[in-house]
């Protein structure tokens, strides 16, 4: 696990790519594909009436210079290249996890739906895993299998069974031209006579396990016309902020008021039901509670089932163990935190207190509904813990100074 992180000057060129700082921390993927490696497949559109911001302790809203009108076509575009058009999660029946979420709704009179999932699953009269026929024509040249329900789409999926960027939009620039580089990385960009100047470094493959200062491989000189930044929402306003000197018309706003996407992580412990939560793709259902603008009484969200890798079953059993093994188990665990990637200063929650601790440690506006989120649960004859939390601590933050990134 430790080599999986990105930090060439580590030696490391893995696929997790911790930035931290300050006030905020995340989780982003590094790898050809980017998110779309490690996210949850979830294609959502945004609820139609949740494209407001809150005024402030004044109260109101203030409606956003975009409208869920305007952007559905462009739903529609993703949706329909991601594979997500008309594919809720098929297996409802076979995984005890979207069953219990099924049972848990019904019981608190909410609303319950399979998503659209970017996955491809096995058809009629196919079992799960199965190959693809004719999937080798993508950007790998390798054949795909469809979802064998392993619960692995948080790590990477590696039966290419997610309709990740590298299968869809990738390979779809690929057959049209484009040329993809992989491992390199954008240092400096500036504007010149006619467009635009790129430098970069690449970091080859027999540089993995090997420590050196990334400002040591040359650097490699591009020039365009036209530059389209699309290194995400840290990367791209990193870049700018880091080559701000050749952009004097930038804001002194860039970087600043960050704000995490506010998901919480949360653990059923004890449950009476059997969730097998490593069985089935990562997310399969949601439960949707209403926001004050559209029917609710508070703010809206959704719960939904989260899964994990067979592997981290072991870790939950290990938790469980007494003796001997229980000794043992912790010392490999203590190993590997050792290692330089987990001394990184990104994140180290490693006890769990009762969640209403950590969530006394959210922002008071995500601690409500974390709050609404955990008590709905217990509602319904569930101990529940929350453990950590993706991106957001205290909102909003400042990403105009990386506590570590080189
Ligand atoms: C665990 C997890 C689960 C998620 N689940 C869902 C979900 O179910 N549904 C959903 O809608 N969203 C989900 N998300 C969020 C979603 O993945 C992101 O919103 C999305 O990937 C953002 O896309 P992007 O293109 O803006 O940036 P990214 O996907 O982050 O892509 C940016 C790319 O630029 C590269 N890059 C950065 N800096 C440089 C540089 N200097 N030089 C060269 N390359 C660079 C990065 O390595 C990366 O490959 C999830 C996210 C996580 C972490
Ligand atoms: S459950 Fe497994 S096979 Fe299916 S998409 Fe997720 S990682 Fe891939």
């Amino acid at each position: 696990m430790a080599a999986n992180f990105w930090d060439p000057s580590e030696g490391l060129q893995g696929i997790f790519d911790i930035w931290s700082f300050r006030h905020l921390e995340s989780v982003v993927a590094s790898g050809v594909g980017g998110g779309s490696l490690i996210y949850a497949n979830v294609m959502l559109r945004k609820d139609e009436h949740w494209f407001v911001r809150d005024q402030g302790p004044a109260g109101g809203y203030e409606s956003w210079p975009v409208t869920r009108e305007d952007l559905e076509p462009w739903y529609d575009r993703a949706e329909k290249m991601m594979g997500a058009t008309g594919n809720p999660y098929p297996y409802t029946d076979r995984t005890a996890k979207t069953q219990a979420m099924r049972r848990a709704a019904s019981r608190l009179g909410m609303d319950w739906f399979r998503p659209p999932l970017a996955i491809a699953f096995a058809g009629d009269g196919k079992r799960p895993g199965e190959p693809i026929p004719d999937s080798a024509d993508n950007i790998h040249g390798v054949a795909r299998l469809s979802c064998r329900l392993c619960g692995e789409c948080d790590i990477g999926c590696n039966d290419g069974a997610k309709n990740s960027l590298d299968f869809t939009y990738l390979t779809a620039a690929v057959r049209a031209g484009a040329q993809l580089q992989d491992r390199s990385e954008v240092k400096e960009i500036l504007p010149i006579d006619g467009g635009y100047e790129v430098r970069y470094v690449r970091h080859h493959a027999d540089n993995e396990g090997i420590r050196r200062g990334t400002g040591v491989p040359p650097k490699t000189v591009l020039r365009c016309r036209t530059l389209v930044l699309g290194a995400g929402t840290f990367g791209s306003t990193f870049l700018l902020l880091r080559n701000r000197k050749a952009f004097p018309g930038l804001s002194p706003a860039l970087g600043t008021r960050f704000c995490g996407n506010g998901d919480l992580l949360g653990f059923v412990l004890d449950s009476p039901d059997k969730l097998n939560a490593s069985y089935g793709p990562v997310i399969t259902s949601t439960m949707r509670v209403p926001d004050e603008l559209d029917g609710g009484t508070g703010r809206g969200y959704y719960i939904q089932d989260g899964g994990y890798p067979g592997f981290v079953d072991w870790l939950v059993e290990a938790a469980t163990l007494t003796g001997p093994a229980k000794r043992a188990a912790r010392f490999a665990v203590r190993t590997d935190a050792s290692s330089p990637a987990d001394r990184r200063p990104a994140r180290s929650a490693t006890s769990w207190p009762h969640w209403s601790d950590r969530a006394s440690r959210l922002p008071a506006r995500c601690r409500c509904w974390a709050w609404a989120a955990m008590s709905r649960m217990a509602d319904c004859g569930w101990r529940t813990d929350i453990w950590s939390w993706t991106g957001v601590t205290r909102a909003p933050g400042s990403i105009s100074r990386p506590c570590r990134r080189r």
